[in-house]
């Protein structure tokens, strides 16, 4: 059986798939990885992105955060690909109950998924840390320097940057689903970047498909490996 049928025929059995994703899923949307990278940084900037994204650089230096930020994180006219737009299609067919997702994009949103637990947050949101007033990406986009609030306060991206937990509550709803899958999907992710990857060993289902084009540490569980761009793949299901 070729890749194409043998991955048609894993998700069309599937009641209750997740699909976990990663940076991969939005490359050919036009969002880059900066894990993979960060050489292109280093002419511009003085600090490495893992820097410029940690909390304590927020907190001492947040104008140049923001200038890092705004220049390399946000991608405000990306368009969902292939990729998001068949997924969000076979949650409506019910195939598929949740998408768990590392990026902060909101393009699988844009497409029409539902339900989305976004593990490191999401540009869109951003929200006051004074008296916690809630901002669209507009608010990041249209000011200059530190954006603030009405009340004066900064105001802050709900995105989970280095030496941030993550959220409590989206970490067991995705628990949850991918505990609860009968086929789980890992598309466009290297499974390196902790603690989100380790979600992946609460599956226990039946059908496990890898699409990234490296290696990763499930793909020796895995019903069916893919190496190719995870936008091509998923246009080929259906
Ligand atoms: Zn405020």
């Amino acid at each position: 059986m070729s890749e194409r049928d043998t991955l048609n025929g894993l998700i069309s059995s599937a009641k209750r798939a997740v699909f976990f994703g990663g940076a991969g899923v939005s490359t050919e949307s036009g969002i880059p990885d900066f894990r993979s990278a960060d050489g292109l940084y280093n002419a511009a900037y003085e600090y490495p992105p893992e820097t410029m994204l940690s909390h304590g650089f927020f907190m001492s230096n947040t104008e140049e955060f923001y200038k890092f930020y705004r220049a390399k994180m946000i991608y405000a006219d990306a368009r969902p690909n292939a990729c998001h737009s068949k997924l969000a299609a076979l949650e409506r067919a019910g195939a598929i109950s949740a998408v768990v997702t590392q990026n902060i994009d909101s393009l699988h949103q844009k497409a029409g998924s539902e339900n989305v637990l976004e593990l490191h947050g999401s540009v869109e949101r951003n929200f006051c840390m004074s008296c916690g007033k809630k901002y669209g990406l507009n608010k990041i986009i249209e000011s200059g320097g530190v954006p603030r609030c009405v009340c004066g306060g900064i105001i802050k991206p709900d995105v989970v940057l280095y030496g941030e937990t993550l959220d409590e509550e989206v970490v067991s709803r995705a628990i949850k689903y991918i505990a609860a899958a009968d086929v789980l999907i890992v598309g466009g992710t290297s499974l390196g970047v902790y603690p989100a990857a380790g979600l992946c060993g609460y599956f226990n289902g039946k059908h496990l498909i890898l699409i990234n084009k490296s290696e990763t540490y499930l793909d020796n569980r895995a019903d069916l490996v893919i190496r190719r761009n995870i936008g091509e793949v998923f246009s080929e299901i259906g």
